[in-house]
């Protein structure tokens, strides 16, 4: 057993330390021992024990039973977290889902083995720092490579997330996929299927959140797992774009996500699948050149089913498909101020920003290189000058409401809300006419003249 050099936080040796004066044992293992092993600080510890949850419970003022299904507790200790798993061994399974049963076990090799990677599959002793380390884990550590501990097709078929578990982290750690591996997860990339959106949800997150997704997207692409995950994603592959397009609608929208900030899942997510319903409303102009009439629709449209499908909650998922209907604009500099308030009125404050970011990547992508930034600069720059004058740009901000047009004889209903919403157009033209008398006498004339049967 090799010994290894790392000065644990006193916080974890607390927590071990108590864990083993009740007479039981405690490992570092997971993540943290993989960093540890590259030179890395762990940014989480996951801890396995032999203690059962029951047993964790009346040691710590805090333990919250987080993944109580599978032996997992979360320890709250000093401000820290700690993911707490007794050891187990693999139930039967009935298919590549979920184990059936969690069988627990007193013995840590008998837990190791269960595990889904050699890299995955050691421990650290913290107190004596010492690595357990018994399928060659910190060997295919220095080799960067993933490798499933035992045999691939076995491992796949037990639970076959790790199928993209496998390419998560090659994408996050930047190993190779070790070639045996690799080939059974060609085989059995069909199984994904069976597996449950949440779960494959939480390792696109983490793919999503890598320094470089496309890395993980051209591995799914290898291996068949992205028609099985993103039909829609396949079918752009060699779909090919004219002017200054130097790539097809995959390739184009893989680097797009790259070029999004890591840290901004919002525009991350909009930038993978802000082109997505190219192929399906591509055509060819009778002259000969491509177009993709309104495909920024489609695209959001698609967007929405995929975000749907992998469970992410209704408010990401609104966020995203809004800058995916938004990401067509063309800024001039001939541009009123009037077409710059329209403008931030339909996109929203808040969500310029990301607009923004997302169209910078999208510009990156087109040809690989970063384009003139100088137009989108002096869009932005106008949009700040137009919202200093804090001229109105919503319902909200109108000198009049509905309480004031209904007393002035228009009635609640449908046709408030078309009075209303001209009130608002005439002010985003001419901020001026914002006066309570002007719009009064605005809205009776409009309502008498257009609306009133
Ligand atoms: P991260 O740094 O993202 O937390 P991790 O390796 O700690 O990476 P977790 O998902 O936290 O990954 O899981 C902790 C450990 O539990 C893994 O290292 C692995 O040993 C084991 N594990 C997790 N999920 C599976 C699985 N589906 N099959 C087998 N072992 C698994
Ligand atoms: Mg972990």
């Amino acid at each position: 057993m090799e010994r290894i050099r790392y000065p644990f936080p006193k916080e974890l040796l607390e927590v071990h330390t108590r864990i083993v004066q009740a007479g039981y044992q405690c490992y570092v293992v997971g993540g943290a021992v993989r960093s540890i092993l590259l030179n890395k600080n762990p940014t989480d510890w996951d801890l396995a024990t032999d203690a059962t949850p029951e047993e964790l419970f009346p040691l710590f003022k805090t333990v919250i039973p987080t993944g109580i299904k599978h032996g997992t507790v979360t320890i709250l200790y000093k401000g820290q977290k700690f993911e707490t798993t007794t050891f187990r061994i693999e139930g039967p399974y009935s298919d590549a889902r979920h184990p059936d049963h969690v069988h627990y076990t007193r013995d840590l090799q008998e837990d190791l083995k269960r595990r889904d990677f050699t890299i995955n599959a050691m421990a650290i002793e913290p107190r004596e720092k010492l690595l357990i380390d018994p399928y060659g884990g910190q060997e295919d550590v220095k080799r960067c490579l993933i490798r499933a501990l035992g045999d691939p097709k076995e491992r796949f078929q037990e639970d076959a997330l790790r199928i993209l578990r496998a390419v998560r982290f090659s994408v996050q750690l930047r190993f190779t996929i070790e070639e045996q591996t690799k080939q059974a997860m060609r085989v059995l990339a069909p199984t994904l299927s069976n597996v449950s959106f949440e779960r494959l949800r939480d390792e696109m997150e983490k793919i999503m959140a890598s320094e470089t997704p496309s890395i993980g997207f051209n591995l799914m692409t290898e291996t068949g797992i992205l028609p099985i995950l993103f039909p829609e994603l396949e079918v752009c592959r060699g779909v090919e774009q004219k002017g200054s397009h130097a790539f097809d609608v995959f390739t184009h929208s893989i680097l797009c996500c790259d070029a999004a900030p890591k840290h901004n899942p919002t525009v991350r997510w909009a930038a993978l699948l802000h082109d997505i319903g190219k192929p399906i409303v591509k055509t060819m102009t009778p002259e000969g050149d491509i177009v993709f009439h309104r495909h920024e629709q489609t695209s959001a449209q698609l967007a929405s089913n995929i975000l749907r499908r992998f469970r992410f909650p209704v408010a990401f998922e609104k966020r995203v498909t809004h800058l995916i209907l938004h990401h067509m604009f063309h800024y001039e500099d001939s541009w009123t101020d009037a077409a710059v308030r329209r403008f931030v009125r339909k996109v929203g404050k808040e969500h310029l920003e990301d607009l923004f970011t997302l169209r910078e990547a999208d510009g990156w992508a087109t040809a690989g290189k970063r384009q003139d930034p100088r137009t989108l600069t002096r869009f932005r720059e106008r949009i700040a000058s137009v919202l200093a004058q804090s001229a109105p740009l919503s319902l909200k901000e109108l000198a009049v409401n509905g309480n004031d047009l209904s007393e002035v004889g228009i009635p609640t209903g449908p046709a408030m809300g078309t009075v209303l919403q001209f009130l608002l157009e005439s002010v985003l033209e001419d901020p001026s006419m914002n006066e309570k008398e002007t719009l009064l006498k605005l809205a009776k004339n409009f309502y008498q003249e257009r609306l009133k049967i």
